[in-house]
């Protein structure tokens, strides 16, 4: 045996003592299902300024707007079309075997909703690209509708039908804020799990990867999958430099 076989039978042994694992998943779970990572070399922020889209200027200025749903047009379809990889389907798999708690997501891309996760077991910690809500009144829409406006007419910034609003898609922006609801249900969640199952996040973007230190300060276990080392890696019980859907798939069919 090499020392991956090694990693990977003392992962089965720490799953299998776990009864309620909570998942938190981040852009490598996209990249495996070809959506690419904002910060990765040829990813939107190669190509665009990530400081035109900061939430102050998106909500002060109209050519902001502009800019921002052509860049976010664009990264739609590509979400829209993706498929979920072996790993979301894994991670459903541990739901049917009744071990999963919950998902806690970073992503925006709805794959684990396509990998036929439960939608209350979901929980999209920086918001979701299929709908989009108005500033103003909260009225939401289904992003293709919007989607389909920008296409066919001349608009090239949408507006809100009820109250003539700023419309955004429901995703958190930089200097946006988290939602305070998600970010509690999240502490809570990972106050309960005994296993923080961390895939493909390099643990970097806070408060987000507050999670998993919190649910190891509260004597959770802590498994890292991840391709590239992460700053949590000293304070893993175990940690499989592997992508999510090569090694996630081999550990839940051996449960
Ligand atoms: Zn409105």
């Amino acid at each position: 045996m090499d020392k991956n076989d090694h990693l990977m039978e003392a992962a089965i042994s720490v799953f299998r003592s776990a009864a309620k694992i909570l998942v938190f998943t981040g852009a490598g779970m996209s990249t495996e299902s070809g959506i690419p990572d904002f910060r990765s070399p040829g990813g939107i922020w190669s190509k665009y300024d990530p400081s035109d889209f900061l939430y102050q200027k998106f909500i002060s200025n109209e050519t902001s707007r502009e800019k921002y749903w052509k860049m976010s047009s664009e990264y739609y379809e590509t979400m829209k079309n993706a498929l979920p990889s072996s790993g979301h389907l894994a991670i459903k798999a541990l739901e049917d075997m009744g071990r999963l708690l919950a998902v806690v997501t970073q992503n925006i891309d709805n794959l684990h909703q396509k990998a036929g996760t439960s939608l209350d077991k979901i929980i999209e910690i920086h918001g979701t690209a299929f709908s989009v809500s108005c500033l103003g009144c909260g009225k939401k829409y289904d992003r293709d509708l919007i989607e389909g406006r920008l296409r066919s007419a001349a608009i090239k910034v949408p507006a809100c039908d009820a109250c003539f609003g700023i419309l955004k898609p429901d995703t958190i922006s930089f200097g946006q804020a988290m939602p305070q609801g998600k970010v509690e249900e999240s502490l809570r969640l990972a106050r309960e799990c005994d296993l923080c199952l961390v895939l493909g996040s390099s643990l970097v973007v806070y408060p987000a990867a507050s999670i998993p230190v919190y649910a190891v300060e509260q004597g959770a276990r802590l498994i890292i999958i991840n391709r590239d080392e992460t700053p949590l890696d000293g304070s893993a019980d175990l940690v499989i430099h592997e992508s999510v859907g090569v090694a996630l798939p081999k550990i839940v069919e051996s449960l």
